[in-house]
């Protein structure tokens, strides 16, 4: 039987990035990353974003040319999932039946686009956008002709993959469940500023909707609303989230309820086995604690390094500090932070200059930032979330005083 000292599942920015530190931090045993897709490791930000406006090719996705993974002697084997953990043997089995010893384990399987429930989500023309091979195939359908697209779900794949169709000339119609997109990750006015950008590229965004279902024949042809109304589509993006992929390892006893629970040196409850990246619940330093999965490639770098530090006798809680980035249009999105308990924000700048940021304070101290083509905001902004000071919000509000000075 095969073994590895370390099996990484998953071959997203989470195992690859593990696999990268192992070998930056001196680890010399055997190392394998089992990935479902077929691909070697590539980067995802740019499939809603630059591989889909087609501007970067495929090949500058890579997270590392492919020759460097037999260089530094990392087994891929890919296009293959891990179906069952048994932790008491050290044993994966894999979706080819063939099993595997393991010495340590490392989960980084990520997540799966969640899928529409009501009828017509199986109609050919309904994408998701979290692989590339998913990315190739709506692109194919753009190619051939399709135009008018229903993007459900008001999030960043959705928000990301509208500014992209709308400047390939598609007629786009957003649907969002919630009252406000981005509500998940932004606080009401930058959802509301961004509802005005997509309006005013010309996309029909709505809020509030209710899909009732996918209708047409073998291809989807519209989207049926809870109100009875049907808007045509030549093809759907469902945007609506992901399911953390941690089946294997709950059957196998791991403790979780949304991802699989991890302690502060991302050590799920299962001996030898950690678990990294989107699919990791931990109690979140810049959350007050909170429990919770963070989906960021940040998050997925970090967690990976912490877990390869622990590995090579360098273990150290887990502390890094959460960050992330959208482009749509020609809109610069940062954040830095987590604005979950806020309880005060404030607007710095004109929000109609499309330049301007939104602090976010709990109880007088900066918890969050997201800053719209505003670097300067955010490079200051990130060292105030570290050093947690409760500046006076009027002056935080005014843009004559640049946040640095606060520092
Ligand atoms: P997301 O950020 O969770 O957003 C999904 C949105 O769809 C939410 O606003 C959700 O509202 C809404 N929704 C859920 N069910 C719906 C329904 N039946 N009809 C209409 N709207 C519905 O997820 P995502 O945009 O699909 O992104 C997937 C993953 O990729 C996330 O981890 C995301 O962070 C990541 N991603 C990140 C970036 C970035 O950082 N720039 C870019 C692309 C993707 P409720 O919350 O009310 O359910």
């Amino acid at each position: 039987m095969e073994k590895a000292d370390i099996l990484i599942v998953g071959a997203g920015h989470a195992g690859a990035q593990c696999a990268i530190a192992l070998r930056q931090n001196g680890f010399s045993g055997s190392i394998a990353i089992v990935g479902r897709e077929s691909e070697p490791p590539y980067e995802r930000p740019p499939l809603s974003k630059e591989y889909f406006a087609r501007e970067k090719t495929f090949d500058r996705l890579y997270i590392r040319p492919p020759q460097f993974w037999d260089d530094k002697e990392v087994r891929l084997i890919l296009g293959i999932e891990v179906a069952r953990v048994d932790p008491a043997k050290h044993l994966v089995t894999l979706s080819t039946g063939a099993t595997m010893e393991y010495g340590q384990l490392i989960w980084a399987a990520g997540g799966d686009p969640r899928r529409l429930s009501c009828d017509g989500a199986d109609l050919a023309g309904v994408h998701a956008v979290r692989t590339r091979a998913d990315c190739d195939q709506l692109m194919g359908e753009i190619d051939g002709g399709v135009r008018r697209i229903v993007v459900i779900g008001g999030g960043y794949i959705g928000l990301e993959a509208t500014a992209v169709l709308t400047k390939l000339g598609c007629a786009v119609t957003v649907l969002e469940g919630a009252s406000r997109v981005l509500a998940r990750v932004a606080g009401p006015e930058l959802s509301a500023f961004f509802e005005h950008e997509h309006r005013a590229h010309g996309v029909d965004l709505r809020t509030n909707v209710v899909v009732a279902s996918l209708v047409g024949e073998g291809r989807v042809t519209g989207v049926k609303l809870a109100d009875g109304s049907v808007i045509p589509a030549d093809a759907v993006i469902v945007g609506i989230g992901i399911i953390p992929a941690v089946g294997p390892l709950i059957v196998a006893g791991a403790a979780g309820a949304s991802g699989v629970d991890v302690d502060e040196f991302c050590r799920t409850s299962l001996p030898d086995v950690y678990a990294i990246g989107d699919c990791a619940a931990f109690a979140c330093d810049y959350a007050d604690g909170t429990v919770m999965r963070v989906e960021s490639v940040q998050n997925a770098n970090d967690q990976a390094t912490c877990v390869a530090k622990a590995i090579c006798g360098e273990a150290r809680p887990y502390h890094a500090f959460p960050w992330f980035w959208s482009n749509q249009y020609d809109l610069r999105l940062q954040t830095a932070g987590l604005s979950i308990g806020y309880d005060q924000a404030i607007t710095r700048g004109d929000v109609a200059t499309r330049a301007f940021s939104v602090v976010y304070l709990n109880a007088g101290r900066i918890i969050a930032i997201d800053c719209v083509n505003s670097v300067k905001d955010y490079v200051a902004g990130r060292k105030l979330i570290e050093a947690g000071v409760s500046p006076d919000p009027a002056v935080l509000a005014d843009v004559g005083v640049a946040l640095k000075e606060l520092i």
